[in-house]
């Protein structure tokens, strides 16, 4: 991925619910190029490669509960971040909407894991 020749360093987190690998750029509460963008915890965050504005994505964030680096399709924000896992064993302490739809993605993940 090279746009351009601006010199952009990203490492690499890995969610480790999906395991998928995703490009970050800094791990924090805000990100320089992006001050005005306050999350309530340390989250990997990426400049959003689409945006002529600096303007920041969060690609992931450690689980509250087990510390599991988990991606946001595998995680839920429900005033801190949770992975999948967590949110079904727990389940009783989330709304029902949380744990239905996280159980939908974490199935899909876990079909998608099995097949490759
Ligand atoms: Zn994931
Ligand atoms: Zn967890």
């Amino acid at each position: 991925m090279n746009d351009g020749g601006q010199e952009v360093r990203r490492d690499l987190v890995v969610c480790q619910i999906c395991q998928i690998n995703l490009p970050y750029d800094f791990y924090g509460k805000k990100a320089p190029y992006c001050p005005g963008v306050i999350y309530f915890d340390d989250t990997y965050l990426l400049r959003d490669p689409y945006s002529p504005e600096p303007r920041v994505v969060a690609v992931a964030g450690p689980c509250d509960l087990c510390s599991s680096i988990a991606c946001l399709d595998c995680s839920v924000f429900y005033t801190k971040r949770f992975c999948g896992k967590c949110i079904l064993e727990n389940s009783d302490g989330f709304p029902s909407q949380i744990v239905v739809g996280i159980k939908d993605k974490l199935q899909q993940v876990m079909r998608h894991q099995a097949e490759t």
